[in-house]
């Protein structure tokens, strides 16, 4: 999708993956290699004007010899920051961005003290490398500890209070290299088994998108932050907590494809290359929706009016995201329509 967005603006991208035949295979030279492997990312950044990423899991230290050859953006240390829970939630903190209680865990006593601290429910997590909701254990009772245990224990995890939302948020921002900053409307993300199933967007809350604005901004200004930035909050109470951010591109971005002036992967691209970022205005009421390990009806999706359709070529696997479709409606009311007609065709497995 970066591949696709670069074309029209004259750019052209280099991907480095474990595969032959990812997605940036159809639009792309591949560069096949693992993530971390400093002889392939020397390779691609001495042949590239300017190095991103579209996962947060590389180490940051893999990351770190790059930086003399060529411009890496965003910067190393917002990499780093969000692929370690407890770094994360310090950070948001410090900048006085509200987080769920927590408390980090290296020890089965660690759990046990911190359960009766801050109370059940809560959610054991890994620290790192955590996504889509793989390395959780909710834990509804204190008599649950021993299999969360049993299936996470050992060192380098967090305990986070459970969060009662209302709803779980997005912003979703980039940030140029002069430091100006385009935002884009906030979506209401819509989650089962720690997967985004399906997103709305504009989620019209002007009281909610303000405060998220700022603690995006916050953020984004503290790390020196250039490109696409997403921190996705939980609603309690009718205030947001920020649960994490991912210093890219992100799922719940998505429906800035059809739905927005200028997409996510485009005004990343624009941020990370030095030109003026464009318009983050909405072309209507968006619904986006992922399709999950197995691929719906091409045929019925499309016979839905303006229906955009997204097929990632990949593999299906169980969870496994393998593309999306989008809804772009005048009002509100006739997204959700759509998006009920839609949903009815899609079975995620
Ligand atoms: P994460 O990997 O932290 O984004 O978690 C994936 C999903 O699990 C979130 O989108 C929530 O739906 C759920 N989740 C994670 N942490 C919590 C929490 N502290 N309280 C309630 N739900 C959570």
């Amino acid at each position: 999708m970066m591949a696709l967005a670069g074309y029209p603006l004259g750019l052209t991208c280099t991907f480095l993956d474990r595969s032959a035949t990812a997605p940036g295979a159809q639009v792309a030279p591949i560069v096949l290699g693992e993530l971390d492997d400093p002889a392939r990312l020397r390779e691609l950044a001495l042949s590239s004007d300017v190095l991103t990423f579209d996962w947060e899991n590389i180490p940051g230290a893999a990351m770190k010899p790059l930086e003399a050859l060529t411009a890496l953006r965003p910067p190393r240390r917002a990499l780093e920051v969000s692929q370690d829970r407890l770094q994360e939630k310090a950070l948001f903190s410090r900048l006085k961005i509200p987080v769920a209680a927590h408390a980090a865990i290296d020890s089965r006593d660690d759990l046990t003290r911190a359960a009766r601290r801050l109370g059940v429910p809560g959610v054991l997590k890994t620290r790192r490398m955590g996504y889509d909701g793989k390395g959780q254990c909710v834990i509804r009772h204190a008599s649950d500890v021993d299999d969360a245990w049993a299936t996470l224990g050992g060192a380098g995890l967090i305990y986070e209070k459970f969060q009662d939302f209302s709803r779980e948020v997005s912003l979703i921002a980039a940030r140029a290299v002069g430091g100006g900053i385009v935002y884009y409307p906030l979506s209401a993300n819509s989650h089962a088994g720690g997967i985004l199933r399906y997103g709305i967007a504009p989620y019209v809350n002007a009281a909610l998108e303000r405060v998220a604005r700022r603690c995006v901004k916050r953020i984004m200004e503290t790390l020196d932050y250039v490109g696409v930035l997403t921190v996705e909050f939980f609603v309690v109470g009718g205030r947001l907590i920020a649960n994490e951010m991912a210093p890219r591109v992100h799922n719940s971005g998505h429906w800035t494809l059809d739905g927005c002036v200028t997409s996510q992967f485009e005004n990343h691209l624009r941020a990370i290359c030095g030109m003026p970022l464009g318009s983050t205005r909405p072309l209507g009421h968006t619904a986006m929706i992922n399709f999950l390990g197995t691929m719906p009806s091409r045929e019925r999706l499309l016979a839905i009016d303006g229906l955009a359709y997204h097929d990632y070529v990949k593999e299906p696997r169980p969870g496994r995201k393998l593309g999306h479709c989008t809804l772009v409606r005048r009002t509100s009311r006739e997204r959700n329509r759509a998006l009920t007609d839609a949903l009815r065709l899609i079975r995620w497995t």
